[in-house]
């Protein structure tokens, strides 16, 4: 952490956990007391709001006097890092919820609504306004130690249920942050496996990117949402699993559109080729579309006749940074990958790696008719 001397500090002050202490240079070998810090309980101080308040002052010199928000308490109960919130709000009227945030601690809201519902997230300027037809998301990394307002809007004409998932995962503090794994799933959604593969990831505080195909988009829309909901990014793998490389151009762009639309406002700009299969003229077409080509780094080979603890051995094999680990949670029988995953993510508890989605960017708008293809 460096020691702002000449730099501007930026409006907020945030709270410094370390005080920075002056270099004990001179008095090297002094063993520390063994701190056996593990990393829940790393993970507990950092979330821990009492243990920045009692070093630093977190809200003294706001120029701007902020009204503290009323409204529905969000809580995280103590080790659960996803919670739902399910509710109703009338036409017209909002819905309010108030959130007491950790500074650098991820938060991400997702809201599950129909059509006319948003959710608003934040104070004033920094509010994120998310159209409730499919499920959105909203991350948001507060500066400080704040109550932050949210609010269910509706414009609808009736009553309408929603549901507020909030996940929470602490960032990444001193010189070494552990390494970033992206771990992804093909030939989904699927209505048993892919939900075996969620709770894995619910369980294991991971978040990874789904790499979907339009028809079974079209059959498990619910399996869709689920996966959106807890976090998780979905791309494009065709629209019915075609080899590009096989296709003319024509049925390049419809295959690829046809799935970008079904994905609708979940579409990011990414798109993995079934079998890895990829020409010149596919390339061509996938980047006329905005759409980035994600392969892999690894493989767990799961669709080939492996035992669960192989694919385990792939996948920690492929666990290194920036590894992107390819599995499948569709297109057949995915009960050993569900296992391999349970069992490798289970060995890297601990570890200090983040699972992280490698898709994050949503796809901009397609500038192509809507009607004629
Ligand atoms: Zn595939």
């Amino acid at each position: 952490m460096e020691v702002p001397a000449t730099e501007e500090l930026p409006e907020v002050v945030e709270p410094k956990t370390e005080p920075v202490a002056a270099d004990p240079a001179p008095v090297e070998p002094v063993p520390e007391p063994d701190v056996e810090a593990t990393p829940e309980e790393t993970a507990a101080a950092t979330e821990d709001p009492t243990a920045t308040s009692t070093v630093d002052i977190p809200e003294p010199e706001d120029p701007v006097p902020v009204p503290v928000p009323t409204g529905q308490l969000i809580e995280f109960p103590p080790g659960e890092n996803l919670i739902t919130i399910p509710g109703t709000v009338a036409p017209g009227d909002r819905q309010a919820y108030v959130f007491e945030a950790v500074a650098d601690i991820q938060y991400t809201f997702t809201l599950g609504a129909p059509a006319g519902v948003w959710l608003d997230a934040g104070l004033g300027e920094d509010v994120a306004g998310l159209p409730g037809e499919r499920p959105k998301r909203a991350a948001l990394v507060l500066p400080a130690n704040m109550t932050w307002l949210l609010e269910v809007v509706s414009t609808a004409e009736e009553p309408a249920d929603f549901e507020i998932t909030a996940t929470v995962r602490s960032l990444d503090h001193g010189p070494a942050p552990g390494p970033v794994v992206y771990l992804t799933f093909d030939d989904g959604p699927h209505p048993v496996h892919t939900v075996e593969v969620l709770d894995l990831l619910r369980r294991h505080g991971a978040r990874a990117t789904f790499f979907v195909v339009g028809t079974m988009v079209e059959r498990f829309p619910h399996v869709l949402h689920r996966i959106v909901l807890e976090g998780h990014t979905v791309a494009n793998h065709t629209w019915n699993h075609e080899n590009l490389a096989k296709l003319s151009g024509e049925a390049i762009d419809r295959t690829l559109e046809r799935t970008q639309e079904i994905l609708g406002a979940n579409a990011t700009a990414c798109i993995r080729p079934p079998y890895g299969a990829l020409d010149e003229l596919a390339r061509q077409r996938a980047e006329e579309h905005g759409l980035d080509v994600i392969m892999w780094t690894a493989s767990a080979s799961d669709w080939t006749d492996v035992t669960a603890d192989v694919i385990a051995e792939r996948i920690v094999a492929g666990a290194v940074d920036g590894g992107i680990i390819l599995m499948h949670d569709g297109g057949g029988d995915r009960t050993r990958t569900v296992q391999g995953l349970d069992m490798a993510l289970q060995e890297m508890w601990g570890q200090g790696i983040q699972f992280e989605p490698i898709c994050t960017e949503l796809s901009p708008t397609p500038q192509i008719p809507a009607v004629g293809s």
